[in-house]
């Protein structure tokens, strides 16, 4: 991976990483809330937004906003590589002994870190958010409730229930994230992989503060096939446990053809001289056919993502590092 370790670790700074993509409705109120929220701490604190290619003026606002703040970094894509790839391109850049990352969106409220770092302290090195009420419409809610799930059943790895990456981890845990070497980023599955002393806080999410959600149905489908390709190994098995099933009852039904054709007798009213058995065999072809396609598709999606990792592309281009401080230097 091409993420950079940072140069230097401040013992008791906190970082904090926000993806943003297109929420120029959002940013100035993101600010405001962010400032008030963090003004009360006794760490010093680092902010690292990472605009992943917006097309709007995200990336001007927040040079704005930070004009001359020292703490303020903002890492700007070449395009848009989505959420997973900003928030690793979030930490790679973060220099506090503790990364928060959270949404740009103030879905995940700012008054609420304090809680976090309070956790950090007492001695957790992940300390997660877990949702206890969701403000999204009852189609969102119940596909995020079936994936989680859904997860938790067929990977090893216990994923914690709606969980999403809304967390803080300690530098210790940043650095194993940065060791791990794959492409494809689904960040809350890495962050249970790696373990330490984890715990989970409880809060309400609230609902986007302004604007649309940047995540579109097709971008959260593919990060929930990221989850389950990357971290099971089950639904290869499908192939196995499907084919058992069809197996044993397909080669006791063969025996019984076998000595149906041999004997002869009518069973309910049929006997295997009457009819070619055009229909049975049709079926079962239809069927078979349809069970192969779907294992092949899932080997697809087993194949597609060792073919991307290892053509070992990075995960994200970096254009630019704008600092709050330079800013203020030229100026
Ligand atoms: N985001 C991003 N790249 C994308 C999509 C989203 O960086 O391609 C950011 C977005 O700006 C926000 C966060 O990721 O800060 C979560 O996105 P969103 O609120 O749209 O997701 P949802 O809350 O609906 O799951
Ligand atoms: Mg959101």
């Amino acid at each position: 991976m091409s993420l950079q370790q940072p140069s230097s670790t401040q013992t008791d700074m906190i970082s904090i990483v926000i993806p943003i993509y297109n929420e120029e409705e959002v940013l100035p109120q993101l600010y405001t809330r962010l400032l008030a929220a963090t003004a009360s701490w006794d760490h010093p604190v680092e902010i690292i937004f990472v605009d992943d290619g917006s097309s709007d003026t995200s990336a001007s606002i927040i040079k704005d906003l930070s004009f001359g703040r020292s703490n303020v970094r903002l890492v700007q894509f070449s395009r848009n590589f989505g959420h997973q790839a900003a928030v690793s391109a979030g930490i790679g850049e973060a220099q506090g002994a503790a990364v928060i990352l959270m949404d740009g969106d103030l879905q995940d409220p700012p008054e609420v870190l304090i809680r976090f770092i309070e956790k950090w302290r007492e001695g957790f090195d992940v300390v997660y958010a877990i949702r206890t009420k969701r403000k999204e419409n009852l189609f969102k809610r119940a596909a995020y409730k079936l994936f989680y799930r859904l997860m938790n059943r067929i990977s090893k790895l216990d994923i914690p229930l709606d969980s999403g990456d809304f967390c803080l981890i300690d530098r210790k845990v940043v650095d194993v994230l940065l060791e791990l070497p794959e492409n494809i980023r689904f960040v809350r599955g890495l962050r249970t992989y790696v373990g330490f002393r984890q715990t989970g806080l409880r809060y309400e999410r609230d609902r986007r503060a302004a604007g649309a959600p940047k995540y579109s149905y097709r971008k959260l489908y593919t990060l929930a096939l990221d989850g389950i390709f990357g971290f099971s190994l089950m639904p290869l098995r499908i192939a196995s446990y499907m084919g058992l099933i069809i197996a044993i009852p397909s080669f006791l039904l063969g025996i019984f053809f076998i000595i149906h054709r041999i004997f002869d007798f009518k069973l309910l009213g049929y006997s295997p001289t009457d009819t070619p058995g055009l229909a049975s065999l049709a079926t079962g072809i239809f069927f078979l056919g349809g069970v192969t396609l779907i294992i092949l598709g899932i080997i697809g999606e087993y194949l597609g993502r060792i073919y991307i990792e290892v053509k070992r592309r990075p995960p994200f281009v970096i254009k630019e590092i704008w600092s709050g401080k330079e800013a203020e230097k030229k100026s």
